[in-house]
């Protein structure tokens, strides 16, 4: 039977606990049967900018964030679906499958939505919603149909958080435990900017 979904997507390079704290109070703010942190294979949007860490890693990080957690869940479908990842691909994969969407996403990233992949179409198909993020204001989106979320979001940033990994600095409890551990025993290192 189709199901409400939330789709919360990104690179989660490393996924962090301000994802976590966005994703939980999407659940709770959406009545969604369940909300899916989607990590993306090659986010096209990024990949000049620097050397991703490879999507398996991510992907078993972000399973390891989410573990335990009721109603949230790490997706695989855009890396098994392969290349270059487009939001739109997946909400078309869900909606097929007889699934409603909501399209989840950080304050930072909705400034973004216009530039997305086929961003007409993408905005006739689903509903959005938008969690606050510390140091980033809503823009004005005027076509989109924008829920927001008001949540008790944390300023963590995975750049930030790969700085200070990089300096070999603590990232002040930023990362929970499991996920560090992951970092330290397959030693994924992020380099210097
Ligand atoms: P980077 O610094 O590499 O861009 P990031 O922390 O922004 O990493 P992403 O994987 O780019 O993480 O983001 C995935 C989604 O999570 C985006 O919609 C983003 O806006 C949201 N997000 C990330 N961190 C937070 C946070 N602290 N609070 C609310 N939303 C967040
Ligand atoms: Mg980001």
């Amino acid at each position: 039977m189709g199901q409400r979904i939330g789709l919360f997507g990104g690179t989660f390079d490393p996924p962090h606990l301000g994802h976590l704290a966005a994703a939980l109070a999407a659940r709770d703010a959406l009545e969604l049967d369940r909300i899916l942190l989607v990590v993306a294979n090659e986010p096209w949007q990024k990949l000049d900018k620097r050397a991703l860490t490879a999507a398996h890693h991510r992907l078993a990080m972000t399973e390891l964030l989410v573990k335990d957690v009721d109603g949230i869940e790490a997706s695989d479908m855009e890396i098994v679906r392969g290349g270059l990842t487009y939001t739109i691909d997946t909400v078309i994969q869900f909606q097929d499958a007889g699934h409603e969407v909501v399209l989840v996403l950080g304050a930072d990233a909705a400034g973004g939505l216009n530039s997305w992949e086929r961003a007409e179409e993408l905005c006739r198909l689903v509903q959005v919603a938008v969690v606050d993020r510390p140091g980033h204001r809503l823009p004005e989106l005027d076509t989109w149909s924008i829920h927001k979320i008001s949540a008790e979001s944390l300023d963590v940033s995975s750049s930030q958080l790969r700085s200070l990994m990089s300096e070999g600095t603590s990232t002040a409890g930023n990362i929970p435990s499991a996920v560090k551990s992951y970092i330290d025993i397959h030693q994924l290192k992020w380099p210097r900017h």
